[in-house]
């Protein structure tokens, strides 16, 4: 891989339960200031991916069984979640779980638990610049917003820890498509104003690869086709398969 990559998956194998396998041999890299999309259908292996990023595996009785995780040149795989945070890896899961009972300000408090208030005062202003929508709501309680409020929220707080790379789980999952534009223009702002490293996963590949630098899909834990985003929205498979064009 480039040697300018931030992250990088090495051969990674994932088995869940010691019989799943659920990425096998997957070679992945993310360079910096870049978006990268991993694209493929449900159960391709794309969250496993993420979770293993993460050091979140164990929950689930994920292992990995070979391969390394890189992040910076050193090999993070075996690390806790909290380390893993505090160096900068970052992630939104799917299904923006946002404390329900806080207001959008608690919520973004208890992202940003481990800084100082003043820092974390700054970062909350800046998400709110990103989202003012947010701003507008801050002392509304979390469980009763939209969709896609929820989506900001949850990706406001990932950004209160101030992270090098962030990884989304399909942040675009049951949200109307103007919500979706809206979600999609904070990505771009995040890697061009704020020189943030995204890691994109996606079943909506059309999306992905119009904002993406770079894509990898996945079928059944491999990796079946990368390229840059141009070259992967102009192959005649991908619009078949993933672009819904034929
Ligand atoms: P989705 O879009 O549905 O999240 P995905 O591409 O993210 O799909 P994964 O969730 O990573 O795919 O799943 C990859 C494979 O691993 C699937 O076959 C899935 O059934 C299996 N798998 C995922 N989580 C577990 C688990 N906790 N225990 C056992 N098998 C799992």
């Amino acid at each position: 891989a480039a040697p300018d990559s931030l992250l990088e998956f090495r051969n990674i194998r994932v088995v869940y339960d010691n019989a799943i396998e659920a990425v096998r041999d997957v070679s992945i890299a993310v360079p910096e200031g870049g978006i990268v999309a991993l694209l493929g259908s449900n159960g391709a292996g794309k969250s496993t991916l993420l979770k293993a990023m993460s050091g979140i595996l164990y929950t689930e009785e994920g292992v990995i069984e070979s391969g390394s995780i890189r992040f910076r040149g050193e090999d993070v795989h075996h690390l806790a979640p909290d380390e893993l945070v505090r160096r900068g890896i970052v992630q939104v899961p799917e299904g923006r779980r946002v404390f329900a009972s806080l207001t959008i300000e608690e919520n973004l408090q208890m992202g940003g638990y481990t800084r100082s208030n003043a820092a974390a005062r700054e970062r909350r202003d800046k998400v709110f610049a990103l989202f003012p929508r947010l701003h507008e709501r801050r002392d509304q309680i979390a469980g009763y917003m939209s969709g896609g409020e929820q989506q900001m929220l949850a990706i406001g707080r990932a950004l209160m820890t101030d992270p090098k790379l962030l990884a989304l789980d399909e942040p675009s999952l049951g949200l109307a498509p103007l919500i979706i534009d809206r979600i999609y223009e904070v990505i771009v702002r995040l890697r061009d104003e704020l020189k943030m490293t995204v890691l994109l996963v996606e079943q909506n590949a059309q999306r992905a690869l119009d904002i993406a630098d770079y894509g990898y899909i996945l079928e059944t834990g491999r990796v079946v086709l990368d390229g840059t985003a141009r070259k992967l929205a102009a192959n005649e498979d991908v619009q078949e398969f993933y672009l819904g064009v034929s």
